[in-house]
């Protein structure tokens, strides 16, 4: 109201002769910052991005940017003939049922807590058991996928934690998702090296696929040779324990990060009929991966890491629908809902041996994931457009490569860079001592002193993955374990033909 007009009630008796005394200004619009900007009426609660809002309109504010995420990747490809204008507005309509089941990846953060709470109250996900159809004209919603199936990937194992709490966040994960009709998959990192775990899971056992393959770390072209799986006694977290306590401990997540990915394709491909695996990687996250993927030499395949969508191996579709949500306002939507969330990852003390911090916050081993992390939280306090402005920049990111010439890294199991390996040996200080070249030398050819079949690894690696596994130049020779066995599905990759892999990844971008 300017001061020009009359005053409400003034002017429904007399309004005319207000307006004639004085000529009426334009009325400028003012954004009160006690009232919520979008229905204007209630008290603000929460701002986002510099605009107020009232509790119910940020929850649907977040809604909607959580359905603007999942819905094109659950739609028919559109002809190329249309426009991308065209294209989006056609998408974002509820997608119809389909036959198949969705599988939801839960760490119990916020990200993947409000990304499962928004599934289960949006209707997306049915018990199994629904026959009926909605009437839409009823206001009734249609189910998306007939079953949900929530898996969890449980770390205490390779971070020696072992301090009782972690199954009391399985358990209450656990009610979470039963409560809510859905199917609860508890797994350990350790179940990268069980043979059985597919089987385990309702899928049929991979025994020709998977491998147990032992890496030689010390060499520098990582000379690999297969082994019985039943030839050694030790446990699968044994091996685990090995591995990660072989390498350098900044290595340490990059590797926990591929167990991860594998055993969720893992469950992908072995639960029954699953057609979409969604993961709850909020924009906080993935500003946090734009920068430490960058310096660990990852930026190959980094844009179909960010993708909102892409196809996997095994022929699921990967949706990641917490793109565009922060952290702090998934964090939001779980305290509005009353859930609990345990953020706490602890990836950097996988390992144990890691040597404590001092005072200062100096000492101990950091990984760049864990800096980066670091780095990102406190910058975002006193910079609020911190997180925005990185996955802007990242979403523009385009993959370099030829979508169907590119092979996969066997450890990580995205397409490579073509000349890891040449690149490393140029931008090294220090010489790597016989270094193949992946042109020269076929890496599947050369045997073992002993006579076995001995692959080298190193050609087949992607750029960080090679950097992953190469042993710290400070590690004492005699303390760097010999051979480690590696997990299982790094062997199936590398058994499978180059030309097959090839193949995979033909379709491994989707349209967006
Ligand atoms: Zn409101
Ligand atoms: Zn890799």
């Amino acid at each position: 109201m300017s001061c020009g007009d009359a005053a409400d009630g003034v002017d429904g008796v007399d309004g005319k002769k207000a307006e004639a005394v004085m000529p009426k200004k334009r009325t400028v619009r003012r954004i009160e910052k006690g009232t919520c900007q979008r229905c204007r009426e209630s008290k603000a609660k929460f701002i986002i991005r510099s605009a107020p809002y009232c509790t119910p309109c940020f929850e649907l504010n977040v809604f909607s940017r959580f359905t603007r995420q999942l819905y094109p990747p659950l739609h028919p490809p559109q002809p190329a003939s249309s426009t991308k204008k065209h294209n989006s507005n056609n998408t974002l309509y509820r997608p119809a049922r389909r036959s198949s089941n969705v599988l939801i990846a839960m760490s119990g953060g916020a990200g993947s807590i409000a990304m499962y709470d928004m599934l289960s109250r949006g209707g997306y996900v049915g018990t199994g058991e629904e026959t009926k159809v909605a009437d839409i004209t009823k206001g009734e919603k249609e189910i998306i996928w007939e079953k949900g199936y929530v898996v969890y990937v449980d770390f205490s194992g390779a971070l020696r934690a072992g301090t009782g709490g972690e199954e009391a966040d399985v358990e209450w994960m656990r009610r979470l998702v039963e409560d809510r009709g859905m199917v609860f998959v508890a797994l350990r990192a350790e179940d990268a090296f069980d043979p059985s775990l597919a089987e385990r899971l309702g899928g049929v056992r991979a025994t020709n696929e998977d491998q147990a393959l032992a890496i030689d770390l010390r060499a520098a072209g990582l000379p690999v040779h297969p082994i019985a799986s039943t030839s050694t006694t030790s446990s699968p977290l044994d091996k685990l324990q090995t591995l990660l306590a072989s390498v350098p401990p900044p290595s340490r997540p990059s590797i926990l990060s591929c167990i991860l990915t594998s055993l969720l394709n893992t469950a992908a491909s072995s639960l029954p009929n699953i057609s979409h695996l969604l993961v709850g990687e909020t924009s906080t996250r993935q500003a946090s991966r734009v920068i430490s993927a960058t310096a660990s030499g990852r930026g190959w395949a980094l844009p179909l890491e960010l993708a909102s969508s892409m196809s996997l191996p095994n022929g699921v579709v990967k949706i990641n629908p917490m793109k565009e949500a922060s952290l702090k306002e998934a964090a939001y939507v779980c305290r509005i809902q009353r859930l609990a969330t345990r953020n706490f990852r602890g990836w950097g003390k996988a390992g144990g041996d890691e040597k404590g911090r001092d005072s200062r916050g100096k000492g101990g081993a950091m990984s760049i994931e864990g800096l980066t992390e670091q780095f990102i939280a406190a910058l975002d306090v006193t910079h609020p457009a911190t997180v925005s402005t990185i996955t802007r920049t990242g979403g523009k990111l385009v993959f370099p490569g030829q979508q169907d010439q590119e092979e996969l890294c066997p450890l990580c199991q995205l397409p490579k860079d073509p000349s890891a390996l040449e690149w490393k040996a140029r931008t090294a200080l220090t010489s790597l001592g016989k270094t193949p070249k992946s042109e020269e030398r076929d890496p599947m050819s050369s045997t073992g002193a002993g006579g076995e079949a001995q692959i080298d690894l190193a050609p087949l690696l992607c750029y960080a993955c090679l950097t992953t596994l190469t042993p710290s130049i400070h590690a004492k020779k005699e303390q760097a374990e010999g051979t480690v066995e590696l997990p299982l599905w790094v062997g199936g990759r590398v058994k499978m033909g180059r030309e097959e892999m090839k193949s995979e990844i033909r379709d491994f971008l989707l349209e967006e």
